[in-house]
């Protein structure tokens, strides 16, 4: 066994599985191990790294803000905090009545719109339950996986927060299980550790009308699918609603820890003062690098690249014509791969040996999110790796 994965078993925390290389470097779509080897980055970090490795746009931000002001607390108020407070507002069309909250992960934005959800207890104060999908994900804090619909994940941690009940993804589902009990539903647009499983169509539009009907809040969240990777900036846009909040993580940092709460309309006014917070959360740095991200993704037009690359990814994946690939699914760069048979974990290996990463959500599905600044020559290469891990199964 190398040196480093020994290490890995003497000092890290058993929470992962072994993992598959020991990574030094990186630029662009490429990262580099310890021995010189590059490898094609078709995961980003879990659809986390927008601009890829090493961009100078997040190296420029990342310096200037470590050499001015890295960390104050929320006793005060910084320029890139207010700055990235409104930009989220404006790219969610939360607009003048949205309100942003920060934390430092994925989790902690959930864990704050858990705690939102609680506090819409309607008129009569009689709202408690929180709707959320079956086989979703949304964390692995004791309150995010509370909302996660994946019992194998609650398996040894009950007793897990209360009032959350799971249904199916079926308008049906959804209408059969509403009524004034319910204090919030909340959904992935795209269910990214499922498998990259798109809503049924309609779902979205239903749940906006049912929600409203009901006093209920809609919380999307948008942890995986937002910051452009589906080839909008946020995914419930594509669908033309208008939800109550929006969870933010993944790519809104570029790879910097940042998490966020985006709430519009009414459920701008549930929290007061004292009521949640976090040391961390929105500090200088990590806001001015969520700037620098966002802006880049802007300037450079990468929406409209996620878009256009992610049909052309598609496209090469079915090209392949092989009778193990079913189906591609999702949007944008969030594509996933539906298999015939349970070999994903072999084709992630095989995609390693060639030089290439990507990644198995389960046994029957690959998941591929390529950095979004991706581009004919990561394309291609893409194409040759893919093939070669796929013959070699
Ligand atoms: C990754 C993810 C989370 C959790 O984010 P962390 O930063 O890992 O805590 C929540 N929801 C979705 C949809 C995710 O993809």
């Amino acid at each position: 066994m190398s040196e480093w994965k020994k290490r890995v078993e003497n000092d890290m925390m058993r929470t992962f599985g072994p993992t598959q290389a020991l990574l030094v470097r990186g630029e662009g779509c490429w990262v580099e191990d310890e021995d010189g080897t590059r490898y094609l980055d078709f995961l980003a970090g879990i659809a986390v790294n927008a601009l890829g490795h090493a961009h100078p746009v997040m190296v420029e931000a990342i310096s200037r803000q470590a050499a001015t002001l890295i960390h104050v607390s929320n006793y005060f108020s910084t320029p890139p905090q207010l700055e990235l407070a409104e930009r989220l507002k404006r790219l969610t069309g939360a607009g003048d009545e949205g309100r942003a909250y920060f934390g430092n992960s994925g989790a902690e934005a959930n864990e704050a719109a858990f705690k939102l959800a609680r506090l819409n207890k309607g008129e009569h104060g009689t709202k408690w339950k929180i709707l959320s999908l079956e086989n979703s994900f949304h964390g692995r804090t004791m309150g995010s996986l509370a909302l996660t619909g994946k019992p194998a994940l609650h398996a040894g941690f009950e007793p897990l927060p209360g009032g959350v009940e799971y249904i199916e993804s079926t308008v049906e589902a959804l209408e059969n299980a509403i009524d004034d009990s319910v204090a919030a539903l909340i959904v992935e647009p795209i269910k990214g550790e499922a498998g990259v499983i798109e809503l049924p169509d309609g779902f979205l539009e239903a749940a906006r009308r049912l929600t409203a009907e009901h006093g209920a809040l809609l919380i999307i969240d948008e942890i995986q699918t937002g910051a452009g990777r589906t080839g909008s900036w946020f995914a419930y846009q594509r669908a033309g609603i208008v939800p109550d909040a929006v969870t933010l993580a993944k790519g809104i940092g570029g790879g910097f820890p940042i998490g966020a709460l985006v709430t519009f309309g009414r459920a701008s006014q549930l929290f007061s003062p004292g009521q949640h917070g976090s040391t961390f959360g929105g500090n200088p740095l990590a806001t001015a690098t969520a700037n620098a991200v966002l802006g880049e993704i802007e300037r450079a037009g990468l929406v409209e690249n996620a878009r256009v690359r992610g049909e052309q990814l598609r496209a090469l994946i079915e090209g392949v014509g092989s009778p193990l690939i079913i189906e591609t699914r999702g949007a944008g760069l969030l594509v996933g791969v539906g298999l015939a048979e349970p070999v994903a974990p072999a084709i992630v290996r095989a995609a390693l040996a060639a030089g290439l990463i990507i990644n198995a959500p389960n046994d029957r599905s690959l998941r591929i999110a390529p950095p979004l600044i991706v581009g004919d020559a990561e394309l291609a290469e893409f194409d040759t790796r893919f093939r070669a891990a796929l013959a070699a199964i």
